[in-house]
C-alpha cells in the first residue's frame, strides 16, 4: 500500500500487543514526522534492550547479567517466594514495601483460548527451584482475574503435595483488574492478607 519501508514499519508497529492496523498506520505516520534524533532514540533504546537485557536465569525478572538485582540482594529472604504473571508485576509488588522474599515470573497465565498452557509458562523452572533453594512459601500472586484465578489454582494442587507452605493474596483487589493498576495500600493490605490455599 505504502512505499517499501513505510509499510514495513506499518506492519512491524501491527505486530505490537494491542495496536491494530489503524493505530499502526497512526503510529508510523507520527514516527515520519519526528525529527530524526528523536526517532533514533527509540530505535536505540529497542536496541539497547535487545543488546543488554536477558532474564534472569533464577527468576526470570528482566536481568542485566545473569541475576537480577533482586536475586542478587543478600539482604532478601530466600527461603519465600513471590510468584507473578510478568516482570512489571514485581515493580507492583515492590512498591507496596510490604514484601521482602525473592520472586518467579511465570511470563503469562493459563488461557486456554490463546492457548497458554503450563508448558508455556515457567512453571516447570519453578518447581525446580523449591528444593535447591530450600522454599518454605510460595505465594500466589497472579492477577485477581480468571486467567490469574486459573493458574494460581493450578499452581495450588501442584505445589501443595510436595510439602511447601502455599498462600494467595487476599481479596480487596478488584476483580478482574490487574497487579500493575492496584494502589500500593490495597495491593500491600492483599499480601499481608494472604491466606493458605485449600487444593
Ligand atoms: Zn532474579
Amino acid at each position: 500500500m505504502y512505499a517499501g519501508p513505510v509499510q514495513e514499519l506499518i506492519d512491524e508497529l501491527g505486530r505490537l500487543p494491542g495496536v491494530g492496523p489503524k493505530s499502526a498506520q497512526r503510529l508510523a505516520f507520527h514516527l515520519l514526522k519526528l525529527p530524526k534524533d528523536d526517532a533514533l532514540r527509540l530505535a536505540r533504546a529497542i536496541t539497547e534492550v535487545k543488546d543488554r537485557i536477558t532474564f534472569c536465569t533464577r527468576c526470570w525478572n528482566v536481568a542485566e547479567g545473569d541475576e537480577c538485582g533482586l536475586c542478587a540482594d543478600t539482604r532478601r529472604d530466600t527461603h519465600v517466594l513471590c510468584v507473578v504473571e510478568e516482570p512489571r508485576d514485581i515493580v507492583a509488588v515492590e512498591k507496596t514495601q510490604e514484601y521482602r522474599g525473592r520472586y518467579h515470573v511465570l511470563h503469562g497465565a493459563i488461557n486456554p483460548i490463546e492457548g497458554i498452557g503450563p508448558d508455556q509458562l515457567k512453571v516447570k523452572e519453578l518447581l525446580g527451584r523449591l528444593d535447591p533453594e530450600g522454599i518454605t512459601e510460595v505465594i500466589l500472586c497472579t492477577n485477581p482475574n480468571i486467567e490469574g484465578e486459573a493458574t494460581a489454582m493450578y499452581l495450588a494442587r501442584l505445589l501443595k503435595p510436595l510439602g511447601v507452605k502455599v498462600t494467595r493474596i487476599a481479596s480487596g483487589l478488584p476483580v478482574g483488574g490487574d497487579l500493575e493498576y492496584a494502589d500500593e495500600l490495597t495491593l500491600g493490605r492483599a499480601l499481608e492478607g494472604r491466606r493458605e490455599v485449600d487444593a
